[in-house]
């Protein structure tokens, strides 16, 4: 088992033999934990939820799940068109009120991924003078033949199906980051405002923000990262911790 969770350590307890949890994933972005110790400590994650259920997907296919793979990496790719939509309407220097824009039209769009990648590609065309990369029409039919006919994919076509994913996430990100770096992090920080907003409780001494290493923060430092290498990766540590138990 490779599951995916938060590894999250314990500062005060660090110095004193590398205190850790492993917490599992759950639907925010905030974790508010205690260590054997009782240090009460919170730990948030700045990664967007595409990014997240990217990883979901990868680890899916470590596990033995290709079906589950594809799902995932169907639900990162959809999530995110939201992320793009969310930062480039996010205009420079009017945060507040251009922030708005998307919290008007997304209702429109949120029970419709079809209306969803519409938009996608109509605010992509008028941002960057033409369309954005999407799925291939192939691509999108094993997408559909598995999330709407029960097709139990292959380990390869599970695999394949993340890479050309992936492909079409990382090119549009490094367009968008050239134009909207600033508007990337403020929609980051926007998300993890929102889940700190909740997060009242005096006891908690310490707070971390981090992005998670996940496989397309990996693939942003180094390019030649890929989905087989990254399965390789996460199998030699998931077999280095089997042992070490
Ligand atoms: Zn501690």
């Amino acid at each position: 088992m490779a599951s995916f969770g938060m590894q999250a350590t314990c500062f005060d307890c660090i110095m004193s033999g590398n205190e850790s949890e492993w917490l599992p994933l759950t639907e925010s972005n905030l974790y508010v934990w205690r260590c054997r110790r009782g240090h009460h400590q919170s730990v948030s994650f700045r990664n967007p939820r595409f990014d997240l259920l990217f990883e979901v997907a990868i680890h899916a296919l470590v596990d033995g799940y290709p079906r589950e793979c594809i799902s995932s990496s169907a639900a990162a790719l959809e999530r995110f068109y939201e992320f793009a939509l969310r930062v480039m309407l996010h205009a420079d220097g009017a945060a507040t009120s251009e922030r708005r824009i998307f919290e008007e039209v997304w209702p429109q769009l949120r029970s419709s991924s079809e209306r969803q990648l519409g938009a996608f590609i109509s605010v992509w065309a008028s941002e960057f003078g033409s369309a954005p990369r999407t799925l291939d029409e192939k691509v999108v039919k094993t997408r559909n033949d598995v999330i709407h006919k029960g097709k139990l994919a292959s380990r390869s076509e599970a695999e394949s199906f993340a890479q050309d994913v992936l492909d079409v996430i990382f090119a549009n990100y490094v367009l968008l980051e050239q134009r909207k770096a600033q508007q990337i992090e403020a929609t980051k920080d926007a998300a993890l405002d929102q889940e700190m907003k909740g997060l009242q409780s005096s006891s908690i001494t310490r707070r971390g923000t981090h992005d998670y290493a996940t496989v397309f923060r990996r693939l942003l430092h180094s390019p030649d990262e890929t989905v087989t290498r990254s399965i390789e990766r996460i199998e030699k540590m998931a077999e280095t911790r089997r042992l070490a138990n």
